[in-house]
């Protein structure tokens, strides 16, 4: 089995779905006692926030960074950012270490295309629903991206960073979700991204009128396929 370096803690409340994922995956595959062999590095998500809202992704690439050649240094086989936003920085993270990351919209591009999906609603922070490093790697495979509006942007990102990512699940805000899917339907949407690793905490496929992919579990059981499949 091969070991799994993880660098999270952007958020922590998501961190915690990545290693539970992971080990139900491979329980599920092997039972008993097995479990699989992770390294997490969790960094401090404030000084990442701070780079973010700053505009210095080139500073947050390089603490990332850091923490990749730790997970490279103590034996990590290959890497997850656990975060869809950081994927911003994810070629200079990947240009600092050896070992290969596994990046979370190749893995989702794949699941649209095992789906069949050539149209898809993006929901995530605004960096990741407004600029090109993640809905590029969709467009190239030939899968058309919509985001909603600008005030609904604003709301989902707002959600994001001020409720889930502080632990707090509220109603009202799953029911704006609920409504903002519904209008991505509308314009042709077959199903929806959970583009940001803190959503499939407040949204399941019972709250969505379309098919959801979440980006955490894709991401999280496609780690496990690769530690346990190669
Ligand atoms: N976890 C989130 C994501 O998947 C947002 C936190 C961050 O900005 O990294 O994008």
């Amino acid at each position: 089995m091969k070991t799994i370096g993880l660098i999270g803690g952007m958020s922590w409340e998501s961190t915690i779905s990545y290693y539970k994922i992971i080990n139900e995956a491979v329980k599920a595959r092997l039972g008993g006692l097995h479990s699989a062999k992770i390294i997490l590095y969790s960094v401090e998500f404030d000084e990442i926030e701070r780079c973010q809202s700053s505009g210095d992704w080139e500073k947050s690439g390089s603490i990332l960074g850091g923490a990749a050649q730790a997970l490279e240094a103590a034996g990590a086989d290959f890497l997850l950012i656990c975060t869809n936003t950081m994927h911003k920085v994810a070629p200079q993270i990947a240009s600092m270490v050896r070992i290969p990351i596994v990046h979370i919209a190749d893995a989702t591009a794949g699941e649209l295309e095992k789906s069949h999906i050539r149209r898809v609603g993006l929901l995530g922070t605004k960096y990741t629903m407004t600029q090109d490093f993640y809905k590029q790697k969709l467009t190239d495979r030939g899968i058309d991206v919509l985001i909603p509006d600008e005030a609904d942007i604003e709301l989902v990102n707002d959600v994001i960073f001020h409720e889930l990512c502080v632990g707090e699940i509220n109603d009202a805000s799953r029911e704006q979700f609920r409504r903002i899917i519904g209008g991505l339907g509308e314009k042709g949407a077959e199903g929806v991204i959970l583009g940001c690793t803190e959503i499939g905490l407040l949204i399941h496929q019972a709250d969505s009128p379309l098919p959801v992919f979440d980006t955490t579990l894709i991401h999280a059981g496609r780690a496990a396929e690769i530690a346990l499949d190669g």
